[in-house]
């Protein structure tokens, strides 16, 4: 037994990360009027045949004969959603505070709210999130992968690196661990939180350590930077992805889009949650009226910054929202508030959500778009977000891996 379970344990370790959903031996196949692919086109009345959890091929209708047959014909088909900042674990202890250490509860009731997250993340459309991060998404994130629990798929960086974390030489030493302990991505504090002024914290030779060390693993770098020197720093040593970028002004936003890197500014559900949910965290580490102040400044200067991050050329804006407690499931009202307060055309907003979203995370081969061999992760609108951007709130179809794993009917509204 002891041995059976090692084994297990095992093959757990051993298995890519985002291997595909179990195997079916049946096809479906969806009928949409109305697809739109996540790389920016549309396709018109096709049927996208799905065998062994991928997209088979995708023709004219009838479309060949499924075992399974979805109509969807009503709807707007698409990639599921990609959040690309999310910390899947976070969550609101039973006295409604924000999660504290102190709080007494078992590990197994800290899984117990990290599963309830991801199910209702998938729920909400949202297929795949990156974690930024926390150990006990490690299991998550298998367990989510065998199939048997509903969530999206989880790419996460375990732990972050600081500026405590220590010389260059210590930092590269964390970042092998890390990619030994299975991180998907390394995630670097390379300024103070926003609550705390956002000031650079990390020496260039931190920063070039720790993205250095992760490239020479073969992994990502992600990295919270608020403010222009953090920002400046971490696109000359080759990082991957800024988070954040409150205060970045348009010479900075150039410079990051010189080096390709990817944007993912958060300038919506992450400080909205925070507001409404203020009491739940007020008092807790640094969320003080302070911190709280700090972060209603904040927010005219990130919608401004997203707007100029529009306009940048080589820049490539991402979507992520940095969700936290009160956040899961919410996801897509940082698309809405990017479309209609922040300008962003609407069908770019959904490509940074799918295709775009997927090439930051280096998974641009098997998700984000909806084509022939890819993985079938696959959502479904009532309404249509190119004219109704409030239509990606509407998910009634949630199929991930070839998996269908939920299908309502859609509401008849008025409008339609
Ligand atoms: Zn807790
Ligand atoms: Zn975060």
């Amino acid at each position: 037994m002891r041995a059976l379970r090692t084994a297990l344990l095992l093959t757990l370790a051993l298995a890519p990360t985002l291997r595909a959903q179990q195997p079916q031996s049946q096809s479906i196949v969806l009928r949409a009027a109305r697809i739109l692919d996540g790389k920016g086109g549309t396709l018109a009345d096709r049927a996208i045949v799905i065998r062994h959890g991928r997209i088979a091929e995708i023709t004219a209708p009838p479309g060949g004969r499924g075992d399974v047959t979805y109509e969807l014909s009503g709807l707007t088909v698409l990639p599921g959603l990609i959040d690309t900042h999310v910390h899947i674990g976070w969550h609101f202890d039973r006295d409604g505070k924000t999660h504290r250490r102190e709080a007494n509860e078992t590990p197994q009731q800290i899984m117990l709210y990290g599963v309830e997250n991801a199910y209702i993340t998938l729920m909400s459309g949202v297929t795949t999130v990156q974690s930024l991060g926390a150990p006990e998404d490690a299991d998550l994130r298998d367990w989510i992968a065998r199939g048997a629990i509903p969530g999206p798929r989880i790419v996460t960086s375990l732990r972050s690196i600081n500026e405590s974390t220590g010389s260059p030489d210590s930092i590269r030493q964390v970042v092998r661990e890390l990619a030994r302990a299975g991180a998907d991505v390394i995630k670097i504090f390379a300024s103070a939180s926003i609550r705390d002024g956002g000031a650079p914290t990390m020496s260039p030779e931190q920063v070039q350590a720790a993205c250095g060390e992760a490239k020479a693993q073969g992994l990502r770098s992600v990295v919270h930077a608020h403010g222009p020197e953090s920002a400046r720093r971490s696109a000359e040593a080759g990082c991957t992805t800024i988070e954040h970028g409150a205060l970045l002004d348009r010479q900075t936003l150039e410079v990051m889009g010189r080096h390709g890197m990817y944007f993912d500014p958060n300038l919506d559900l992450v400080f909205r949650n925070y507001f409404e949910h203020k009491a739940q965290f007020l008092g807790v580490g640094n969320y003080t009226e302070e911190g709280f102040a700090h972060m209603e400044r904040a927010m005219p200067l990130a919608l401004n910054v997203f707007k100029q991050a529009l306009t940048v050329p080589g820049l490539k804006v991402v979507f992520g929202t940095d969700g936290v407690a009160g956040a899961h499931g919410r996801n897509y009202q940082e698309l809405v508030y990017r479309m209609q307060k922040g300008g962003q055309q609407p069908m770019k907003a959904i490509v940074s959500a799918t295709s775009l979203a997927a090439a930051s995370l280096g998974l641009a081969d098997r998700i984000g778009a909806i084509a022939a061999g890819m993985e079938a992760d696959i959502i479904a609108l009532d309404g249509d977000p190119l004219e109704d951007p409030t239509a990606v709130g509407r998910v009634v179809f949630v199929m991930k891996g070839g998996k269908v794993y939920k299908n309502v009917p859609a509401r008849r509204t008025a409008t339609r």
